[in-house]
């Protein structure tokens, strides 16, 4: 058990927002499709748009810092499981921000054990930063069926454009069939 005035030492992680050029356009906000006739067609970048937002270039991504806080004790309550909760004041600082909650398992006796937790909790990190990529690797896929949709939308359109302009034409088309049959 802890009592005021003791000082812990607590891993922590902090996050901060950083906007960096998207990585699929590589800024351009478009993407270039190459169909499998060699046809080429441009369509919006998803990876960098929000919704039906139009591509910015840009991805929001997050940097994290582990670090190591030493934190004064100055109040213990018990929890409703009987465990003790303590919080206190960051040494040497007295911002507001320097009060904390000491969360169990995220604060140690001793400086060198909660280095060993903040190696822990940057390679858990890591790990989801890296299945997050393999995510962005099935989306792709998406891309691709939009884009192969939107030709076959094209081309469907093109013939029923034929087939409306041949239907409302008839007295030509009849002319040619009877032309036909003479020759
Ligand atoms: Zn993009």
């Amino acid at each position: 058990m802890l009592n005021i005035g003791d000082v812990v030492y607590r891993a922590t992680q902090e996050q901060t927002e950083k906007w960096i050029t998207c990585p699929y356009c590589v800024g351009q906000r478009y993407l270039t499709v190459i169909f499998g006739d060699g046809e080429k067609a441009t369509i919006k970048c998803n990876n960098c748009s929000i919704g039906f937002d139009p591509s910015s270039g840009r991805v929001k991504t997050y940097e994290y810092e582990s670090k190591v806080e030493a934190v004064e004790i100055d109040s213990i309550s018990r929890g409703v499981d009987g465990s003790f909760e303590y919080s206190g004041n960051k040494t040497g600082s007295v911002n507001a921000y320097s009060y904390v909650r000491l969360e169990p398992g995220e604060y140690f006796d001793t400086k060198e054990e909660a280095e060993m937790r903040v190696l822990v909790l940057t390679e858990l990190k890591r790990e989801q930063e890296a299945s997050k990529h393999t995510r962005k690797t099935d989306e792709s896929k998406t891309w691709r069926w939009h884009a192969t949709s939107y030709r076959r939308q094209i081309i469907d359109a093109k013939r029923t454009l034929e087939y409306a302009t041949e239907c409302l034409d008839y007295a030509t088309k009849m002319q040619a069939k009877h032309e036909k049959k003479r020759a």
